[in-house]
């Protein structure tokens, strides 16, 4: 073990300390709360470990106000040389509580070598982890090149739009800025999550004709229409899709082709309010709504994706009478894929066999994450997700992070800074 390793396991009350203070900071994404409050409990402790920190509103992104304003941290310590910065980038929002908890979700109760509470694992303990590493590696090597910056975001349950996106936008991730990219996600301290597949979302409407129900050939039923569609996605979409493979590890397995949910389906009258049990009135609907949420790959493109989905709307209107569509695209994600050789990827690789003796396992990630802002907004393509905690108890009730796997990952953490920064 080396020195810098037994300095980060010294530090476990510390690291167990910082993380239930974070978990205590009610972050909820919607609506967005106490952003302010978790950017300046680690403002005062990064300052006082001499990094120079900012604190960055970002106005004019979506569900940015003056009740709900998008706040963020970034905090960046300068070595004593030139060289690399490694960037650690942490959101600082959790989602909902939900049913079913049998802890504090807000308590951050320590049990068992477990810290429970929402966010434990996504991803207050990687951010904990990763503070914890970045100083025992200052402690230890007051002389180092280069420079380190940690930062806390808004959103990144939301789309990052607030948080990650604002700020690359803003410069903050320009490849003459930062060099390597580590965002503590929760993908289990043994494995490097390379980037994520794309994401495009679409709300389709069918068009009808409004009549009385019980002479439903005086007009044109929208829901019919629909039902045509989702019959042309089972017959042609789901095999295209399902036969279309990727070079991308996904995890899990299910997600290493293209696929497509569709998310919500409306037609015809509006459902009854809680306050009213009337009966429905008789009539054709002139309108139905889905929304599909359609994840492609990296070798797919956004633009190839919605003209599949097109090209089989446009079928039908050619071969079905009555048949008209209206398609709005809702937003749209580019897929992102690090180069197992790039250098973060290398140095956390060996990170991991020379502190847990083990081979990394690579993977990606089914749903997309902050690493498409800093891809497709930064420019910067050396960026990887690594951290600790179980992916599969992400935003779920009783959510914990196990304290020997933040420790664990804080050492492949300061080891890796070792690696980039004492050249
Ligand atoms: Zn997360």
């Amino acid at each position: 073990m080396t020195k810098l390793s037994s300095r980060i396991d010294a530090k476990r009350d510390d690291l167990i300390d910082l993380t239930q203070a974070l978990i205590r900071v009610p972050t909820l994404n919607p609506p967005g709360t106490h952003y302010r409050d978790i950017c300046e409990l680690l403002e005062c402790r990064l300052s006082a470990r001499g990094f120079a920190c900012e604190l960055i509103r970002a106005h004019g992104a979506p569900g940015d106000s003056d009740t709900y304003p998008r706040w963020n941290l970034v905090a960046r310590r300068d070595g004593t040389r030139p060289g690399d910065c490694v960037h650690f980038n942490s959101h600082h929002d959790v989602v909902e509580v939900g049913q079913g908890w049998t802890r504090d979700p807000f308590g951050g109760e320590l049990d068992e070598g477990r810290i429970y509470g929402r966010g434990a694992c996504d991803m207050k303990g990687g951010l904990a982890a990763s503070v914890i590493a970045v100083e025992a590696f200052l402690e230890q090597h007051s002389d180092f090149a280069g420079a380190i910056e940690i930062s806390a975001t808004a959103d990144e349950e939301s789309g990052g739009y607030g948080g990650v996106a604002y700020l690359a936008q803003q410069g903050y991730f320009a490849p003459e800025r930062v060099q390597h990219v580590i965002i503590p996600e929760p993908l289990d301290k043994d494995r490097i999550c390379l980037g994520h597949r794309g994401g495009w979302w679409a709300e389709i409407e069918t068009k009808g004709e409004i009549a009385h129900g019980s002479m439903p050939f005086l007009g044109d039923c929208a829901v019919r229409h629909m039902g045509a569609v989702l019959q042309a996605f089972e017959d042609r979409l789901f095999p295209a899709m399902a036969a279309r493979h990727t070079d991308m590890p996904v995890v899990p397995e299910g997600a290493r082709q293209s696929t497509m949910n569709i998310n919500a389906i409306h037609g015809g009258q509006p459902e009854n309010p809680p306050d009213f049990d009337g009966l429905p009135a008789h009539c054709v609907p002139d309108s139905c709504r889905i929304v599909i949420d359609r994840r492609f790959l990296v070798e797919e493109t956004a633009d190839g994706v919605r003209d599949e989905v097109i090209a089989l709307l446009d079928d039908l209107k050619a071969r079905r009478a009555n048949f008209d569509y209206e398609l709005r695209e809702l937003n749209r994600v580019i897929p992102s894929m690090t180069d197992r050789d790039a250098p973060v990827v290398t140095t956390v690789a060996q990170a991991i066999r020379d502190e847990l003796g083990v081979d990394p396992t690579y993977v990606a990630s089914p749903g997309s994450y902050d690493q498409k802002h800093i891809d497709r907004i930064g420019k910067l393509k050396n960026c990887i997700a690594y951290g600790p905690g179980v992916l599969e108890l992400a935003h779920k009730p009783d959510e914990w992070v196990g304290v020997d796997d933040m420790l664990g990952s804080a050492r492949v953490m300061g080891r890796s800074l070792e690696t980039l920064l004492l050249p």
